[in-house]
């Protein structure tokens, strides 16, 4: 008999729909669903691993980590805080995943409630109620998926001990502005909420858009916030698990002390490999990964323009078009039928071809998640289907 616990494991995963489409129909559904971008290894990470296994290196680093990569975090922190890092406020992660449960573990207590904007990244929820904490969702669609104070301030009961800040946001593309960060940030205070700050979309924001840290917008709240970040969006880097965690001591330490039970050290070649990207300063990599999805956002949008019955969706940051499909939901049902997103997501997988995440994923009955971090020709192909499929609904 499984643990009752397992019951909570069982939510969605990004990764569902992509093995269905690939077994389902062997290599003709172009894929949307990818939360990562694909590309080669950057050049100066491949180096650094390089490096590092010439060099012999195989001790481990302990829960603690390799202090010269905390180091150059910290002073990367630093430039995007507008603030000063020491290495002992940072934690090195097997990627962020493991940074957000860390952080879910040390924080909170049974029945401590969490709020979470929806829709959310799959992952949040169910790391709190795997941590005793109990999510507490606030709708956002009917504020262009931008939280409203009024609707968190509302949510807030006395067992709240936190607040999800996922920005750019993942599913919705969304960038929080800064009155947005800092009326968070001012309830977080006034409320004694800690803030868990997810910026690991934080080098994709589309200009005029972009994205601040929010201690950068309200410097107070560095004692009551967590930092979530890693470079394995911003360098394609996804399968190289190291991420990391910034804020108070305390609870840094704390989540190394979990981390020294489960994980122990992170992989000391991938550590070296990314201490050789920071030190190198090199920025091309990153900057043509940036060139790519600025690119396919643009053809994106175009195609995606051309939909009749759905708004062209925001993309601010990140690498994700989601589709709105409520007025679509609406005119169904005005006909006496349900039109249920994930039969949706099942339809355009089927008929159109194309592999794409239900809302229902991510808290939200109405939404669709196109992933556009890949090759510009398959995403064309890919969003021309999708448009031709859906503008046949009416
Ligand atoms: N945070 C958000 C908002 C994400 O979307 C993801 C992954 O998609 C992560 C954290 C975790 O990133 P990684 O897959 O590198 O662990």
């Amino acid at each position: 008999m499984l643990a009752q616990r397992t019951a909570l494991f069982k939510s969605p995963d990004s990764s569902w729909t992509a093995a269905e489409a690939a077994s389902a129909t062997s290599g003709q559904v172009i894929d949307l669903t990818a939360e990562e971008i694909w590309s080669e290894l950057a050049p100066t990470v491949r180096e650094g691993a390089i490096i590092a296994i010439h060099r012999d290196l195989n001790c481990p680093t302990g829960p603690v980590d390799l202090l010269q990569l905390r180091e150059a975090l910290a002073r990367k922190i630093s430039a995007e805080t507008d603030q000063s890092w020491s290495a002992d406020e940072i934690a090195v992660t097997s990627g962020p995943k493991q940074g957000l449960f860390n952080v879910a573990m040390a924080l909170l207590n049974p029945g401590d409630e969490v709020l979470i904007p929806v829709p959310y990244w799959s992952t949040f929820p169910v790391q709190i109620g795997i941590a005793g904490g109990t999510p507490i969702f606030v709708e956002t669609r009917h504020n262009n998926y931008v939280p409203k104070l009024t609707e968190l301030a509302a949510a807030v009961t006395s067992k709240t001990k936190a607040i999800v800040v996922n920005t750019p946001n993942n599913p919705t593309g969304v960038i929080y502005d800064r009155v947005t960060m800092a009326d968070i940030a001012q309830l977080a205070i006034d409320q004694d909420l800690w803030i868990i700050f997810d910026e690991c979309y934080g080098a994709f924001a589309h200009a005029p858009y972009v994205h601040y840290s929010i201690i950068s917008v309200a410097p107070h709240v560095r004692e009551r916030t967590l930092i979530v970040n890693s470079l394995s969006k911003p360098l394609a880097l996804t399968g190289i698990r190291v991420g990391y965690l910034a804020g108070p001591k305390t609870v840094i330490s704390a989540t190394k002390a979990l981390q020294s039970h489960t994980s122990s050290s992170r992989d000391i070649i991938a550590q070296h490999a990314l201490l050789h990207h920071l030190n190198s300063g090199d920025t091309a990599f990153q900057e043509r990964l940036q060139l790519h999805v600025r690119n396919a956002r643009a053809l994106g949008l175009s195609i995606l323009s051309t939909l009749r019955l759905v708004p062209t969706p925001a993309a601010q940051g990140g690498f994700y078009f989601y589709l709105d499909l409520s007025e679509l939901r609406r005119r169904a049902k005005a006909r006496g039928r349900e039109l249920n997103i994930d039969d949706v997501v099942n339809v355009l997988l089927m008929d159109a071809g194309v592999a794409t995440m239900s809302g229902t994923a991510f808290g939200d009955p109405a939404g669709v998640r196109l992933s556009y971090g890949i090759d510009l020709q398959l995403l064309e192909k890919g969003l021309r289907r999708l448009t031709a499929t859906l503008n046949t609904w009416n």
